[in-house]
């Protein structure tokens, strides 16, 4: 079977190999050369902020990077254009903040001129918060680096949830707060949040500790981490991120983006997105008249497995996900299949 799924993805053969060992004691010299090898391979790959590995999901991600950087009782501006905005939001909320949401029918996204006005509004937002890549969606919000300024004319922080984006879609300039996961396109098995902050963590009110940044980043300069790390994920980002770097980063988001260009001019489906300025090149959303599960089912027939929509879109969307090991012959393949079951 051949996954180009949301995630996790289908791993180079490299990773694979190098997450099948036994796992190193971690208080020790030898995995603290690892860890720090692994550290500055991800400063290579996105250069604009500490990152941290920790034991997690993308939804651990994100609430660390929420209960870090928020205070009960902050007013924070929710950017949501999807599953995950909501997801975000409810973060948000369970922290004890008040969200002021500026919501988004499927397929869209603000301008930055109305989240400016928007922030404006407000005289104490103490947040932005925002998805890259809206899963759920396939839309791509390629306007961050313009947001964090936005965030600092407001006097506000910017937090982004990259799960889906990063390294694969670039974020090129300094932005406060980003959390990711090992899963998508960073080619390395589930297991692994990462995190880039580029600010110490500002939140006062206690948090538990397996969610305390302020503990990681203590030793982080010797490659040690308060508890037990995800030592095989970190394995397998030590290769994956050889693989990405080996192919040079530049290299890497064209690769993505020419992936999913096989998929928006070869299938004959809306693409989800409203304007092309949107479309995600890590996971592609297409509608359906057929019923994604149709189209999923008769996939998996030919060896693939793609994902349908979420929610109240779990029929009429498809998604078909471009990052992993996979080669240009599949993503033929698939629009092949997929058009001749269109064309029915
Ligand atoms: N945020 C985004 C944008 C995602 O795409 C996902 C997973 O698909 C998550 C968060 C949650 O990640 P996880 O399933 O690892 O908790």
């Amino acid at each position: 079977m051949k996954y180009l799924t949301p995630g996790p993805v289908q791993l180079p053969k490299m990773v694979i190999d190098a997450i099948a060992r036994q796992p190193q004691f971690h208080r020790t010299d030898e995995f603290r050369a690892t860890m720090r090898m692994v550290l500055e391979k991800l400063s290579k790959v996105y250069p604009y902020g500490q990152p941290i590995v920790m034991p997690g999901t993308g939804t651990f991600a994100v609430d660390v990077m929420v209960y870090n950087y928020i205070e009960p009782g902050d007013n924070v501006l929710v950017i949501s254009m999807g599953e995950f905005g909501e997801r975000l939001s409810d973060s948000i909320e369970s922290r004890g903040a008040k969200v002021i949401k500026l919501e988004y029918e499927i397929g869209g996204a603000p301008s930055l001129d109305v989240v400016e006005d928007t922030a404006k509004k407000y005289d104490n937002i103490s947040a932005i918060a925002v998805v890259h890549n809206e899963t759920s969606a396939g839309v791509t919000y390629r306007y961050i680096e313009k947001l964090q300024d936005v965030a600092y004319s407001v006097g506000a922080i910017l937090l982004v949830d990259s799960v889906s984006a990063l390294p694969a879609e670039p974020i090129k300039s300094r932005v406060d707060v980003i959390a990711t996961a090992s899963q998508k396109a960073f080619l390395a098995p589930p297991g692994a949040a990462i995190l880039y902050v580029s600010r110490e963590p500002r939140a006062k009110t206690r948090i538990p500790p397996s969610m305390d940044l302020t503990r990681y980043l203590k030793g982080i300069h010797i490659g040690d981490t308060p508890y037990t790390p995800p030592i095989n994920v970190v394995y397998g980002l030590d290769a994956s991120l050889d693989y990405i770097l080996g192919m040079g980063i530049d290299q890497y988001h064209a690769v993505h983006r020419e992936r999913a260009y096989i998929l928006y001019t070869g299938l004959k489906l809306k693409p989800v997105p409203r304007d092309p300025y949107l479309w995600s090149y890590t996971v592609t959303a297409f509608y359906t008249e057929k019923g994604a599960g149709y189209i999923v089912r008769e996939l998996k027939k030919h060896g693939y497995v793609i994902a349908s929509g979420m929610g109240r879109y779990k029929d009429s969307i498809i998604r078909i996900g471009v990052m992993g090991d996979i080669a240009r012959e599949d993503l033929e393949k698939v629009v092949e299949v997929v058009n001749s079951l269109v064309d029915q």
